[in-house]
Formats: structure tokens, sequence, C-alpha cells
């Protein structure tokens, strides 16, 4: 591509040192609460059924190593255990204190905690930024309180944090439920859901190192919890149930690092934006938070997952498995239908179920009966036993022409259950390490113990769409992991000077609101950064209208400008394809007659033929500005088949755009069509990036349509509108 300058991004070493400085520091501040040495129960309570009561016990059921206090003014014994009436008062070191007394009381106590020394609190009490103003202002106060004695919290208004290492063995939450050990650590921002979570992962064998519950999260949130993983040994996996965003940039910043080492697997209510804003351009309707989320996620090679059964799924097989190398499948079956609804589901999550070689298929014959199908799904039929399961399994695992390979097994009676699983187990397990193996086991009392405990080396599902969905997600994953960092890209041809001289000249005339710049205006942005537009003027009279027609020479367009015309076309304020005085003047009569506020007439170039796309720009109020790029003009929303990002775009980014959206297939010539040039819509793309970068005064952009031209032969923006609005300094 032309014009390509250096990389204006940092190094990566530069970035890694200061990535690895934060890492240690939050991983350090965090230690008290995953490793304290002791731990105070502040408001600990004699009621087994308070939730005071309730997480002092899961504490002392657990077997904390290392002393429990519990501090209960009006109580000498909670439990057998000498009870002290304030923080203060305890004899020892106190690593971390829980704090369940009512809200009114909670500031002091946890002053009280400074004084001591305590270095990590968790405050369960509700009653704060969730319950009100006065709440907020109580909070506020609370973080002072902990920032100011050098402490970190978890909370307020949460359910606790626990750690399944045996040299910790914390069970700090009210909740009923302690999990098996494993490798997955989760932060949950609803309390509730983290326990209903913790107590389906015990039912779907999945263990767990640490688990948090962040509540309102005002000092330790995702961001730090993510850092404390990115080094522990005891997590491999990461999950994230996420409400909000404190700072989506610096999340995006952190997740993508950490996503490299480990898989970071996030559910994300999907809101639309609270009473979105009136959208007056096209890219504006398209925009909501979810689109911000989903751009957000990718852009960090955050898994999203849409459900929490999904969520489950993507866990198990990533606790387990390496993700797919490809998306190459392999299907072993001891029954036809289900193996059929196997495929469907894998092909329709985008999975690739290849024909088997001459040569693979002819290793499978030597073992499998007569009748059995050894193309791609291998059915070895009803009457498989442990050997044609193992036999099919390793000769499946050992070839190249699969990436991974689901297992199903369907029991048709209960002989030879466990023969067969603990074969299938075998095998699995012996997989090489190069290659994702699951199982499939379908009957409705679930799968026998060979398949179904925490220590087995890969996941077993219910149903093949749920293991065809997971292993789409960790496949996704796996080539976002491979692919190519990507470069910010700067443009050396860019007038930035002459675009800001406009920009500011327009917006010291607007609102604090903001408003469209003129047609003018436009043109001259755009051009100053290379985008390149038709040859146009605005005039007010007919006759400039025919005599710059005419100094253009071929046929022209005449639009009408009208403050009250956004979408001029639809109002008949468009005329296309004009040419001659005569045909000029009319047409000029017609379009400044559809609108009462004319305020002149957009004479442009014609471009004739050619694919139409849209690229446009939102300002996303938490997000940032988000870019989108998608075909159909005018169609666009209705299509709905478009792509966004967050700025800034790297050249990775911008390329996947492209090759994202379904319908960009157009552009490559489909089935005979007139292919497009996709590398100058790319390009523009990039230099959209690179204008918004310069000028934060652009809070919204509408480039609908971009013509495409042939190969070559470039784009020409033959409508844009942008936004500006004074930037707040
Ligand atoms: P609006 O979006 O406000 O209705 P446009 O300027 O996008 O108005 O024009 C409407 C349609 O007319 C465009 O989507 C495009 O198909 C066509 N068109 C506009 N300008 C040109 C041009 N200069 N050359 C060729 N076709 C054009
Ligand atoms: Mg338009």
């Amino acid at each position: 591509m032309k014009n390509r300058a250096m990389d204006t991004e940092r190094s990566d070493a530069a970035i890694d040192d200061e990535g690895r400085a934060e890492q240690i520091a939050a991983a350090a501040s965090l230690k008290p609460l995953f490793h304290p040495q002791s731990i105070a129960v502040i408001g600990a309570s004699r009621d087994k059924s308070s939730i005071g009561g309730r997480l002092f016990n899961n504490i002392i059921n657990a077997d904390f190593n290392g002393p429990v206090y519990p501090v209960n003014p009006r109580a000498s014994i909670v439990r057998s255990i000498h009870s002290y009436a304030s923080v203060k008062e305890i004899p020892g070191p106190v690593d971390l204190a829980f704090i369940v007394v009512p809200s009114r009381f909670v500031n002091d106590v946890v002053r009280e905690c400074g004084e001591k020394g305590v270095r990590g609190v968790v405050v369960i009490t509700a009653g704060f930024s969730e319950a009100g103003a006065e709440g907020a202002a109580l909070e506020a106060e609370l973080l002072d309180i902990v920032r100011g004695a050098g402490m970190r919290m978890v909370g307020p208004n949460c359910m606790g944090l626990q750690n399944t290492d045996p040299d910790v063995s914390l069970d700090g939450q009210f909740g009923p439920v302690m999990p098996r050990r494993g490798n997955v650590s989760m932060s949950s921002q609803s309390g509730a859901l983290g326990l209903a979570i913790l107590d389906y992962a015990t039912e779907m064998h999945l263990g767990i190192s640490t688990f948090v519950s962040v509540g309102n999260k005002p000092d330790v949130a995702g961001d730090d919890l993510l850092l404390f993983w990115e080094e522990d040994p005891n997590t491999d996996v990461i999950l994230l149930y996420l409400e909000s965003f404190g700072n989506p940039r610096r999340f995006s910043r952190i997740a993508r690092r950490i996503a490299k080492k480990k898989p970071i697997i996030a559910v994300k209510s999907g809101r639309t934006l609270a009473g979105a804003r009136a959208a007056t351009s096209h890219t504006g309707s398209l925009a909501n938070l979810d689109v911000a989320v989903d751009a957000l996620f990718r852009q960090a090679g955050v898994i999203r997952v849409g459900t929490l059964e999904e969520l489950f799924d993507v866990t198990a097989l990533l606790a387990s498995q390496p993700a797919p190398k490809g998306r190459r499948v392999g299907v072993v079956t001891n029954a036809g239908g289900p193996a059929i609804l196997a495929v469907d589901a894998l092909v329709s999550q985008g999975l690739e179920v290849p024909e088997l070689s001459d040569g693979l298929q002819e290793k499978l014959r030597r073992f499998l009966s007569d009748t059995a199908a050894v193309s791609n799904p291998v059915d070895m039929i009803a009457a498989a036993g442990p050997e044609e399961y193992r036999a099919s399994i390793e000769t499946l695992l050992a070839s190249d022409e699969v990436d991974s390979l689901i297992t199903l097994f369907i029991p048709a009676s209960e002989d030879g259950v466990a023969e067969t699983a603990t074969a299938i187990r075998e095998a699995g397990e012996a997989a090489p390490s190069d290659k994702t193996f699951v199982c499939v086991y379908l009957q409705s009392g679930g799968a026998p113990s060979e398949l179904a405990s925490p220590d087995v080396g890969f996941p077993t599902f219910a149903f093949p769409e749920r293991a065809a969905k997971a292993l789409r997600k960790a496949a996704t994953y796996a080539e976002w992991l491979a692919r190519p960092e990507g470069r910010i890209v700067a443009f050396d041809d860019i007038d930035a000077s002459r675009a800001r001289a406009v920009v500011q000249d327009a917006v010291a005339g607007f609102d604090e609101e903001g408003d469209w710049l003129d047609p003018g205006a436009v043109g001259t942005v755009l051009k100053s950064y290379g985008i390149t537009v038709p040859r146009a003027e605005v005039v007010t009279s007919i006759d400039d209208a025919v005599a710059f027609g005419k100094n253009l020479g071929g046929p022209i367009v005449l639009k009408v400008i009208s403050p009250s015309a956004i979408h001029k076309s639809d109002v008949g304020g468009v005329a296309l394809d004009v040419s001659g005085a005569a045909a000029i003047e009319s047409a000029y009569e017609r379009v400044t007659g559809a609108v009462a506020d004319s305020e002149g007439v957009l004479v442009q170039e014609f471009v004739e033929g050619g694919h139409e796309v849209l690229i446009g720009m939102v300002e996303d109020p938490t997000f940032g500005p988000l870019i989108v790029f998608g075909l159909g003009g005018i169609f666009v929303e209705l299509i709905g088949d478009v792509a966004f990002r967050i700025h800034p775009l790297t050249d990775v980014d911008a390329d996947e755009m492209v090759s994202e959206v379904k319908s960009a297939r157009l552009l490559e010539g489909y089935r005979g069509g007139e292919p497009g040039d996709i590398e100058a819509v790319v390009e523009t793309l990039l230099r959209v990036s690179a204008l918004i970068e310069d000028l934060p005064e652009i809070i919204e952009m509408d480039l609908n349509p971009v013509k495409v031209g042939t190969p070559g032969a470039g784009v020409r923006i033959v409508d844009a509108r942008i936004k500006v609005r004074q930037t707040k300094s």
C-alpha cells in the first residue's frame, strides 16, 4: 500500500516494561486478599443463619490455614472461639478483614483496620453506591479511608472471595458452595450469579482456583484481578462476569496482553445504550453499547460468550484442552443420527468436517466392520466396543487431517458402558498436544464416572451442539493468538493543519452539542487526509451550476444543501447523471424545490458504477470512537452486515473488518460481478482512523456511500457528513 510510513506505536519493549511493572504492583497489593496469613471477621455472628454467621462458619469449615479472629462487641465467644470487641484488640497481626457490620458502622470499622495495619478488606455489607446518593457518598469516604491506609478492598456489596489453594484454603463468602480445586479463576460483578456459577461449576466437574465477587468495585475490579491472575501459577483460565467497565481502554490494554498467555472468557450482559439519542446518521443508528463491547473483546482477544451455558462449555474445554489449531474437525460415533446433528452444528459454526483421505480411510477399515462408514463422520455403528473406539480415536488423532476430534458415545444399553468410557478416556487423554479432544455422551442420565470426574483430561458434553459451539469459540481464540500484531499506520501525505483549521473554525460557531460541518468543509477535511472525494463545488445559482458543470466536463450530480434534509435522496434532493445546460437548469430547480430551506446546491462529478460501501465513525462516551464498515449504501441498517472496531485501527484490524463482513465478498467479484478495489477501502479505513486520532472534535461521521472502483481505480466518497464538537479540555 502506498504512503505507509513508520510505525507510530511505541516499541514493544517499552510497553512490556510498563505492563510488567503494573502487573508486579497489582499482584503484590492483592496478595493479602488471596494469600492472607491471618483473618479477622468483623461482624462474625453467633447466629448461623445470618450473613456474618455463615461467612464465619465457611471460613472455619474450610480449615483456613492460619488464625481466624471473630470480632463482635456483643459476644465474647463465637463458635467456641474467643471473640474481640474491636479489630484493634486482636493480639497478633491481621492481614485480611471481612466486614459484615451494618453500613453505618463500616467506615469506622475500616478506619480501625487501617490503624491496626490490616492490608486487605472485603466489605460484604451493602447500602453503598448501589443504594443512591447517600450510599455513594459513604462509598467515596470508604475508598478514601482504604487508600489513605494503603489497603486494598474487595466490595462493598459483595459475596466475598475464595482461594482453593490447599496452602490457603479460604472460603471467604457466605454462600453454600466451596468448589473443587482447579485451574479456573473467576470474577463476578453479580454476587448471586457468582454463587449460581460456583454451584453449576461443581456439577460440571469444573475446578476453581480463586473466585471473587467484586460488588460495587470502587477499588479492586476486573483489571486488577486480571493482573493478579496473569502470573498466578494456579490459574490457567480466567472467567469474567461483567455488567459494566470501569475504564474500557485500560481493560482492553491489559486483557490484550494477558489473553496471549491465558484464555479470558467473558459474559457481558448485552444491554443497548439506554435511551440512545435519536440517531441522524447511519453509523449512529447502527452503533449501540453491544457492538462496542463486541469490538473491544474481539480486539483484545477476549472470548465473549452469550449465555452461562456457553460460559461453562468453553471453560470446560479450555481448562483441559488446547485451543484447536485449525477449523478441521473429525467426528467418531457409534450412531448415525447424532453424528449428523454434530456435523450440522459444526458446519453452522463455521467449522469444517473434511472428507478423510483414502489412506486414512483404509487404515480405519482395517479394524472397523464392513458396515462402518470410514469417511467423516466415522460411524462405527452400534456394535462398536472399547477396542473400536480406542483404535479409531488413536488413528484420527495421529493423522494430520483434523485439528480436533469429537467422539460421540450413545450407549445402546448399560452393558459395556464403563469399558467403552474407559477406552475413550485413555485414548482421549493420550491425544497429542496439538490436537483438541472432546467427548459427547448422549444420555439423559449424564456421563458415567469414567468420563465425568474433575480429573478427566478433556470435557464431556451432553449435546453435540454445545461441543460444536465451544470448539468454535476456542478456534476463534486460537486464530486471534496466531494473527499478526498489526501496526498503526502513519501517512506522510496528510495536511493535518489545514483540516484542523477548518474544524476549529466551524466549531467556534457551534454550541456545546456540536453540529454538522457544511459540505465545503467536509470536502476540505477529507482531502487533507488523502481521502478521495469527487470534484465538487457548492453553488447558489443556476448559472454557477451550469458553469461548474461545464468545467467538470462529463455528467454531473446535483444535491440540495438543506439543514432539514438529512437523507437528501429521501426527499428528492439528489439529481444523478445530469448532462447539458438545459438538464442542469431543470435539475437545479427540482432539487432546490424539494425542500423549504435550500441553502444552495452541491455540484459533483457523477461517479459511474462501482460498489457502494459505508465507512463511519461515532464516538461512544465510554469506549471512545467506534469505526464501522459495511456494504449496502442506504440499506445498510436493514442489512446490518457491518463490522465495528474501536479506534485506533491497526492494518490488521482494517483488513479484518473488510473480510469479516459477509457481503464484502461482492468486492472480490462474486459470481462474475465486478471486483472492487479492496486495498483502497482498507486504506480509507486507516486514513479515517488517522483523521479521528488528530481531530478529537469529530464525534460522528458518515461516508455513505463510498463508491468503490475496480482494483487499482481507488474509491470516491460521494456523500459525507461529519459532526464536530468543541473538545472538553
Ligand atoms: P443521501 O444519502 O443524503 O440521500 P447521497 O449523496 O448519498 O444522498 O446520494 C444518494 C445516492 O445517490 C447515493 O447513495 C449514490 O447511490 C448516488 N450518488 C450520490 N452522489 C453520487 C455521485 N457523485 N456519483 C454517482 N452516484 C452518486
Ligand atoms: Mg448518502
